[in-house]
């Protein structure tokens, strides 16, 4: 059995407004293995962006462990949980969250900036990242420029640019139609492929059936955690998507 990415024990996670408290993950347990693609399914609500962003450390939880890569993330300094988001995670949102005024290389190469990668490098790197996703033509088009599933694969360049061991997937297709959301999802089958772990949050079944295994959240708790048979047997042959 290959080595747990994440590992999740006991979980709980409340929102404090005011003098209200809602008590929105109560107990999650959660076990990743490297290079495994799992989506986290739930009605609106359920605590799956909760979850990912803890997973993301983005947020803190309250009560419970969080390991990642076997490393306990809890309570981290602001610059320490930027360090191993930088050397973990690359995440995808349903909005691509592009900065609209960067052209596509430039919003591709934005995570090396922040590691102090010189400006020709990591421009050099973003356009083999746009090849290697079919956009190569359209590095100098703003984000207004671009289709849906073009700015999603651009969010997505962006995401493996700094070779992430994991990437975490906000509902990834979301605001796309049908057709460009399977293109979306064998992208990241295809990023999967290569050997990164996939979380995605989605609400829609046809997008958790290409999934190896779905894990459902109601009312705070994992309601089920299941393998999808199907989808574990047809995995094919690795990719060179996420190393050009
Ligand atoms: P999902 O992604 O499954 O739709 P969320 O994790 O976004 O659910 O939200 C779970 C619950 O927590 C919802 O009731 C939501 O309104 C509430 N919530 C989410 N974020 C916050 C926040 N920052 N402050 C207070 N309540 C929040
Ligand atoms: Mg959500």
């Amino acid at each position: 059995m290959s080595q747990s990415i994440i590992r999740v024990n006991q979980l709980h996670k409340s929102y404090v407004t005011g003098n209200n408290s809602l008590h929105v993950l109560k107990g999650i347990d959660m076990d990743i293995k490297q290079g495994e693609m799992v989506s986290i399914m739930g009605s609106s609500g359920s605590g799956k962006s909760t979850m990912l962003n803890i997973l993301g450390i983005l947020d803190n939880y309250d009560q419970g462990e969080y390991y990642l890569d076997e490393i306990m993330v809890r309570q981290m300094s602001e610059r320490r949980a930027a360090e191993f988001r930088n050397k973990y995670i690359g995440f995808i949102f349903q909005s691509f969250n592009l900065i609209a005024f960067k052209n596509a290389m430039e919003n591709v190469a934005l995570p090396l900036y922040y590691q102090g990668i010189s400006r020709k490098k990591r421009n050099s790197m973003a356009l083999a990242y746009l090849e290697r996703l079919g956009l190569r033509e359209w590095a100098d088009h703003l984000p207004s420029e671009l289709s849906g599933g073009q700015k999603q694969r651009v969010a997505i360049a962006r995401s493996l640019i700094s070779k992430p061991k994991v990437i975490l997937a906000d509902e990834p297709t979301g605001a796309l139609d049908t057709q460009t959301s399977y293109e979306v999802m064998d992208i990241l089958q295809e990023v999967n492929n290569s050997g990164i772990t996939v979380i995605i949050v989605t609400h829609e079944n046809d997008i958790a059936d290409k999934t190896q295994r779905v894990i459902r959240l109601k009312d705070g708790l994992i309601e089920s955690n299941h393998t999808n048979v199907k989808v574990a047997e047809h995995q094919s042959a690795g990719t060179l998507i996420a190393n050009p």
